[in-house]
């Protein structure tokens, strides 16, 4: 018998997991953290002194109080891919089960460097798997990575063999045909495992609602193109801020960097973090075409140096969502402010993503930024995740039995179901909308 507890991430956008108990086995995936609930928590506190259950009860990590009584039982911890709303709560909980971690290199890596930087140490052990390939853990479960695309490297979507059919676990991802960085994703291998048996497909839904396919990250590509080289920027300072977890975006702002002849500087702690992780792994190396500046004392000091030499250099910065703690925010005042001119440019390669937190933040941002009166180039950017019509081909390919939408609010859920019963599926029947918490038996 399958039985699957959702454990978080079924009631908002955040903190993901989802376990499945197959016989008397259970496979925990994902364990992440609800970022605004995590930093309006964890601000004022030191990391180290941090109380998992606190964590909890404020809505930051999943709940993991809704499988207690699945605890003996976990064999292994399966995180999909390297970003926080599914690996940061690995360093506060996965300490709870005598299981070891599995992911693919680049999640390892990045898992690795937080829990070195945050000063934690967990009993479990970190392995590493490889995209497309496959691993007996029992004689009743296979585990199976199957690459994805998505907005950072390494992503899978990762496959459960049971004697009662497969579960196919698939958040987060895009289907994207052109990706700029590393292959497609591998549709050959889901087709397969359509002719199988899926017993269950468990799905993200952030973008169910959106009613066309997700463009590719080389659209993104070139709408930098167009504003990093299409754009006159002779004399003036130019900065781009994304996220530092999307290596691809990265290697494409490097790219165009070299072309303007610009000296690239990657500027704030995570930056750091995540190319480190990618040059561990091999997937992009930037040290050689780049200088990365983790402490704020190193960017304090290149900043006043580059104020000098207008022109001359690319500025990378972390603070796409207006964070107060990161690099572009800082910028703007106190101990790192730089003096912007009139029409210097400044790049979000990003959209903002809508929580109350993250809107206000980059309000004040911008408002900022335009005391300057300096260009602002907005929302250059495409999702990682799939769209409404991406979401249909998973669903005809796979053909599963039953659907569980996950990875949203309840809108976003219901859009999935909606979606699913366009398609044949009974909304109770074979498609299950779940709350955080729950539990349900196929
Ligand atoms: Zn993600």
């Amino acid at each position: 018998m399958v039985e699957i507890c959702t454990v978080g991430g079924y009631n908002e956008v955040g903190r993901n997991s989802t376990a499945i108990k197959i016989g008397d086995e259970v496979y925990i995936l994902d364990l992440g953290i609800h970022l605004e609930n995590y930093i309006k928590y964890t601000q004022d506190e030191d990391i180290v002194s941090i109380n998992p259950q606190e964590l909890m009860d404020n809505g930051a990590v999943p709940n993991i109080s809704a499988i207690s009584d699945w605890k003996s039982n976990v064999k292994m911890l399966l995180p999909t891919h390297a970003h926080l709303d599914h690996i940061g709560a690995l360093p506060y909980l996965a300490n709870n089960f005598k299981a070891p971690i599995m992911c693919t290199p680049f999640t390892a890596e990045v898992l690795n460097g937080i829990l070195t930087e945050d000063k934690i140490k967990l009993n479990n052990k970190i392995k590493s798997m490889s995209a497309n390939s496959s691993f007996q853990t029992s004689n009743n479960v296979r585990i199976e990575f199957v690459h994805m695309t998505h907005s950072t490297p390494h992503t899978v979507m990762i496959a459960l063999h049971t004697k009662e059919g497969i579960i196919l676990y698939a958040n987060d991802f895009k289907f994207d045909l052109f990706p700029t960085l590393g292959k497609k994703p591998n549709f050959k291998r889901l087709e397969e495992l359509g002719k199988e048996n899926v017993l269950a497909l468990v799905c993200d839904s952030t973008y169910a609602a959106d009613a066309r396919k997700m463009p590719s990250e080389f659209i993104a590509k070139q709408m930098l193109n167009e504003v990093m080289l299409g754009i006159e920027s002779k004399h003036k300072h130019v900065v781009v801020t994304t996220f530092s977890s999307h290596i691809a975006r990265l290697n494409s702002i490097v790219e165009f960097g070299k072309k303007m002849n610009r000296k690239i500087v990657f500027m704030g702690r995570s930056m750091a973090k995540y190319v480190r992780a990618a040059e561990a792994t091999g997937i992009a190396k930037f040290t050689n075409r780049v200088e990365v500046l983790k402490f704020s004392g190193q960017i304090k000091r290149k900043l006043k140096k580059i104020a000098k030499e207008r022109g001359k250099y690319l500025m990378v910065a972390t603070g796409h969502q207006g964070e107060p703690s990161s690099t572009l925010s800082k910028m703007m005042n106190g101990e790192m402010k730089f003096n912007f001119m009139p029409e210097d440019h400044i790049i979000f390669s990003c959209k903002t993503i809508p929580t109350p937190t993250n809107i206000e933040n980059r309000k004040r941002l911008e408002a900022d930024l335009r005391n300057y009166n300096v260009r602002i180039f907005k929302d250059i950017h495409q999702s990682g995740h799939a769209a409404r019509e991406d979401l249909r081909d998973l669903i005809n390919l796979v053909k599963p039995k039953h659907i569980i939408p996950a990875h949203g609010n309840p809108d976003m859920l219901s859009a999935l179901a909606d979606l699913a019963g366009e398609m044949g599926y009974n909304k109770g029947e074979n498609v299950h909308l779940m709350k955080d918490g729950e539990r349900i038996r196929l």
